[in-house]
């Protein structure tokens, strides 16, 4: 409408009482709906069209008034290039013959040594030019080659057609009785046979179940398996010109994302767990209300017994003010020898400072140290005062 307007407007057909761009805009609201979002099947849904596919019987085929109107073979070749291909249903139609490869070690293997190939062969598919690039070959699931396989020995000769993308004469391998499978015969017949085969509607919240959408789940499992594949490596699967158009697919699935964020440790790296004793008669008697500390922080030396602990600028480089109980103490052994302790965690947030004083050792520490020099600790003095009382208590000569 837009365009529409703006066209009447330049010719001058009507006089211009409004600017169409800016009146027609966009709504913000509709435009902030706009944006990929791949129709992936869920998983507990494609697994059981996978094992629809896979246990594919004559049965379950459509038939026409003459019995079975393509072989099973057929069927089953075109069923499992739909569920491992991940190829468009367009470029499915017109796969050409002898369009498996297979290979061992990096060699080419004969196609019927089939014995060798179910176990360690690589199995390679020639995809034909398509809407977004030329001819390219992928690796693909040996079930994948192997029904191909057994689709071409049983399949008759078949006049050449011609390809309407290219304009070449080829060989299509889905071709019986002279007429190649039209591109809508996997929407239209191996849908609804695999759906209703297990079990399920050919529904679900997202829409209908189409072909494109194996090619979402594929892509999208691949994106978030165990070893995923990188972006780049999806992008030369799906065969796609940009790493853009392969963005569309590959959506990183939440668990995935909760995992990753998991690993990351965002709450790990920003906090440490102490261990803080507990002194249950301290508080029960009373003493706690008058003054006697209670809490003592384990600092693996010593303990700290300031209340306030996590608001100590010192708290990870500790200068032992008097509030400090080293473990070796009387006091502090008495302390640990008490059978009414409880044993508690505090989680203690972390400057990027003190961050890299526990994580990248002495010279973050000591850079630490030696900013926290003159700052006073909670019973006043400062690390710098406090380091001749220490060596004293420690029986070293203070240093000059
Ligand atoms: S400097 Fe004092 S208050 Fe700070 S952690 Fe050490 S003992 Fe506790």
């Amino acid at each position: 409408m837009r365009v529409f307007f703006r066209d009447i407007h330049d010719w001058e057909w009507l006089p211009r009482r409004f600017d169409p761009i800016r009146a027609l805009a966009l709504p913000r609201s509709i435009n902030a709906l706009l944006g990929p979002r791949p129709r992936v099947i869920d998983d507990g849904l494609w697994a059981k069209l996978l094992w629809a596919g896979l246990n594919l019987e004559a049965t379950d085929i459509p038939r026409g008034k003459a019995g079975l109107i393509y072989p099973l073979e057929l069927v089953r070749a075109i069923t499992l290039t739909w569920l491992f291909a991940g190829q468009r249903s367009n470029e499915i139609a017109r796969l050409r013959l002898g369009c498996i490869r297979w290979q061992h070690d990096g060699t080419a293997v004969a196609g019927d040594s089939t014995q060798v190939l179910a176990r360690d062969a690589v199995c390679l598919l020639d995809v034909p030019a398509h809407k977004t690039g030329t001819a390219f070959t992928k690796p693909v699931d040996p079930l994948l080659g192997q029904a191909i396989n057994a689709w071409e020995a049983v399949r008759p000769d078949q006049p050449k057609r011609t390809d309407k993308r290219t304009g070449e004469q080829v060989d299509f391998l889905f071709s019986l009785r002279a007429r190649a499978i039209s591109s809508g015969y996997i929407n239209s017949t191996i849908i609804p046979m695999l759906c209703r085969k297990a079990g399920v509607l050919a529904s679900d919240v997202r829409g209908s179940i189409t072909s494109h959408r194996a090619r979402s789940t594929i892509a999208n499992q691949l994106y978030n398996a165990k070893e995923p594949m990188t972006l780049f490596e999806l992008q030369a699967w799906l065969g796609h010109r940009s790493p853009e158009s392969t963005q569309h697919y590959a959506k990183i699935s939440p668990n995935t994302l909760t995992k990753a964020y998991k690993d990351a440790g965002y709450f790990a790296r920003n906090v440490r767990t102490i261990e803080v004793l507990v002194d249950r008669e301290a508080v029960a008697s009373g003493a706690a209300a008058a003054g006697e500390p209670w809490q003592h922080y384990d600092l693996g030396h010593g303990f700290c017994t300031y209340s306030f602990f996590d608001q100590c600028p010192h708290r990870m480089a500790c200068a032992r003010c008097d509030f400090y109980m080293p473990k070796d103490s009387s006091k502090g052994q008495l302390l640990e020898a008490k059978d009414n302790l409880q044993r508690m965690l505090a989680t203690i947030p972390l400057t990027d400072e003190e961050q890299a004083a526990v994580d990248d050792g002495q010279a973050a520490l000591d850079q630490l140290l030696e900013r926290l020099a003159d700052v006073p600790t909670p019973s006043g003095a400062t690390p710098r005062q406090l380091l001749p009382i220490i060596e004293v208590r420690q029986g070293h000569a203070p240093k000059a």
